[in-house]
């Protein structure tokens, strides 16, 4: 339910809007291409960044035969002039739309939203519904803003009210100009940035004052299960500072979102599976991504899980996440 993928060919927004920052591909070699913004080299990618049919052959090897598919976080575009970043959104879209359309049995979709302009999200939001895409993906804060600014609380209405699922996953990594070695930003910014997005969502009362909002965050939720021990008493301890908004103690918000199961650590996963509960934890893999569990669930499979436990991490889960639990089930 977490895999990443974007069109074979962007439109160069840069030199149709005026200004940098979009990104482009560059198809260097067949099968290859350097993902580009402006004349800065991003990230190096293959076809399986964009091909249906290649990701298909390789998640075939992993016994896996349907991928919850959603852009990448730099594609996002939250930067850019409203109407411009809704442009690309669309666009994103609508290639999210035909890919889903043209490969019902291996693809469903989740698309991207114009975070900073309300109006325009919950417009876009709409038609993603009637494009026939069953949530979106928002990034772990929206140009530094949290996720508890008042300004995004509509566009989270509107998720529950539509009933579209919503995907948060860490960008835009906090301390990234500080720690641009060893792929710090990757390793401590993104886990630090995901609980920055739950803590927002719980302390700013978004899942209190929205409980049918179904949200899951990436990467097991980052940092935020591990140290809820200590959120929980800094929210005791300090309620001046922590409990302003919301008086609910945030532990009691375990179990009521979901999770993805990308720890690459057993011990870690059976403790997310204790704290989130194995309802809420969902097969997760950031395909075609090198930090991912490109091996898709093999370390689960080591676990010595039940079965029942490992058909609700596999599938059972993300189908109630999506709200597609009457969706037959192809087996085989
Ligand atoms: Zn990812």
């Amino acid at each position: 339910m977490h895999t990443h993928i974007m069109p074979e060919h962007m439109p160069r927004f840069s030199e149709q809007f005026g200004y940098e920052g979009f990104i482009h591909l560059e198809h260097h070699l067949p099968g290859r291409a350097r993902m580009m913004q402006g004349t800065k080299f991003f990230r190096e990618i293959e076809a399986n960044c964009w091909d249906p049919v290649a990701r298909e052959v390789d998640y075939a090897a992993h016994h896996t035969q349907m991928q919850v598919v959603c852009t990448i976080p730099v594609l996002f575009a939250y930067f850019a002039q409203p109407k411009h970043t809704l442009e690309v959104a669309r666009f994103l879209n609508d290639h999210l739309a035909q890919l889903v359309h043209d490969h019902p049995r291996t693809y469903i979709g989740l698309g991207t939203l114009p975070m900073q302009d309300t109006e325009l999200s919950i417009r876009e939001l709409q038609r993603c519904k009637e494009i026939g895409l069953v949530g979106v993906q928002i990034g772990s804060n929206i140009n530094d803003k949290n996720l508890s600014e008042p300004e995004f609380f509509p566009i989270f209405q509107a998720m529950q009210d539509l009933g579209m699922a919503l995907f948060v996953h860490p960008w835009n990594m906090m301390g990234q100009q500080h720690m641009s070695k060893y792929w710090l930003p990757w390793l401590v910014g993104m886990p630090a940035e995901t609980s920055r997005a739950i803590c927002s969502m719980i302390f700013g009362g978004v899942l209190e004052r929205l409980p049918g909002l179904r949200v899951n965050f990436a990467h097991a939720g980052g940092s935020f299960l591990p140290t809820i021990g200590r959120i929980e008493h800094g929210f005791h301890c300090r309620p001046d500072l922590v409990a302003i908004d919301n008086p609910v103690n945030p532990r009691d918000y375990l179990g009521k979102f979901w999770v993805d199961c990308i720890t690459h650590d057993p011990l870690m996963l059976r403790y997310i599976l204790d704290l989130a509960g194995e309802d809420k934890v969902t097969l997760g893999s950031d395909y075609p991504f090198p930090l991912g569990d490109l091996e898709i669930g093999a370390f689960i499979e080591e676990m010595g899980l039940p079965d029942e436990t490992k058909e609700k991490i596999y599938f059972r889960n993300t189908m109630e996440w999506l709200n597609l639990v009457n969706l037959p089930i192809h087996s085989g």
